[in-house]
């Protein structure tokens, strides 16, 4: 093979009580790529539609973790990639983990596949690395694994794929202002107390539990976050409302967004997942603040070819 298409899915991260270590892939939105052998060696971006972002190399995600990729192979030749931005960057629905996991999933396709998933969000960490600061993989696993993902441990890294119940729906809102993960990261604390600790790892445990089980309750009650959301709830205007009126409207639970602003919500069956963006849109619409809304299955199979 010489040249291959992918689909590289948007992904929301933390999932209100898991904090860099939980993420899940979604169906309906994501970005294409393109990428092709040349024998000239190294990393080219040749085209990048719908976003403007930069096509050096070393400045884009997926330029980065296609790098990483290349040096731990012993391939002699080149790539060049071509980026359909359907996701737009700092939207908090892993726009940079969708090019950085793609490029280097699509690589290792074309190489017959030397490297182990594993190792794929490695490399593709290094694309989050420039694009937020941190090394952090709550976006890009479950973009390269599908369906819900754990971070159980970064050193060494470890991955657990999670069940996805079937009936499991996920309703995006963007409103269309722009936040930085790196910024939202500096607002943080860096201690928690261990009240706050307990409450939070009762409800990492609870939500896993409820994936696994199938329990769409336990799943709803799982989704607090005492953490990270009271602090940055502050820079999403509506966030409040947005969540009340979508819970009203059964949705099971609602949070941020990877860094935000993005907020989703979780619903069991796509016909409540529908009301629930509904809800979402009028609130925006009433506070007067444009929007993109998604409603999506959740994707339990992640990068793909097509
Ligand atoms: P998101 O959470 O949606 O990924 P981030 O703020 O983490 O948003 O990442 C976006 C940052 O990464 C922006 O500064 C953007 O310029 C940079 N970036 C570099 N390459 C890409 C790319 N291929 N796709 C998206 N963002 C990129």
């Amino acid at each position: 093979m010489e040249e291959i298409r992918v689909f590289c899915p948007a992904t929301i991260a933390n999932i209100s009580c898991g904090f860099d270590v939980l993420g899940v892939a979604l169906d309906a939105v994501g970005d294409e790529m393109v990428v092709r052998k040349t024998k000239t060696p190294g990393i080219k971006i040749t085209k990048i539609i719908g976003q403007n972002l930069p096509l050096e190399t070393k400045k884009n995600v997926a330029g980065v973790a296609a790098l990483a990729l290349l040096d731990k192979s012993d391939y002699t030749g080149g790539f060049e990639i071509e980026i359909y931005k359907n996701i737009k960057p700092g939207s908090g629905i892993g726009s940079s983990a969708a090019s950085s996991t793609g490029a280097v999933w699509a690589i290792n396709e074309l190489l017959g596949k030397p490297f182990s998933n594993l190792e794929l969000v490695q490399f593709s960490m290094e694309g989050e690395r420039l694009a937020s600061g941190t090394a952090h993989a709550d976006n890009v696993a479950p973009a390269l694994y599908g369906g819900f993902t754990l971070v159980r441990s970064y050193e060494p890294l470890d991955i657990v794929k999670i069940n996805t119940p079937k009936e499991l729906y996920a309703t995006v809102i963007h409103p269309q202002i722009e936040i930085k993960t790196a910024d939202s990261r500096k607002i943080l604390k860096t201690n928690i107390t261990l009240q706050n600790g307990i409450k939070q790892w009762g409800n990492v445990g609870g939500l896993i539990a409820g994936l696994f089980t199938e329990d769409y309750d336990l799943i709803g009650r799982s989704l607090e976050d005492h953490i990270v959301e009271p602090i940055r709830s502050i820079l999403i205007p509506g966030f409040n409302e947005i969540k009340t009126n979508s819970i009203e409207a059964g949705a099971l639970g609602c949070g941020i967004s990877g860094s935000g602003p993005s907020i989703f919500a979780l619903s069991k069956g796509e016909a409540t997942a529908l009301k629930v963006a509904q809800a979402m849109k009028n609130t925006y619409q009433k506070i007067g603040i444009d929007y993109d809304v998604h409603t999506s299955k959740i994707n339990p199979i992640g990068i793909k070819k097509i």
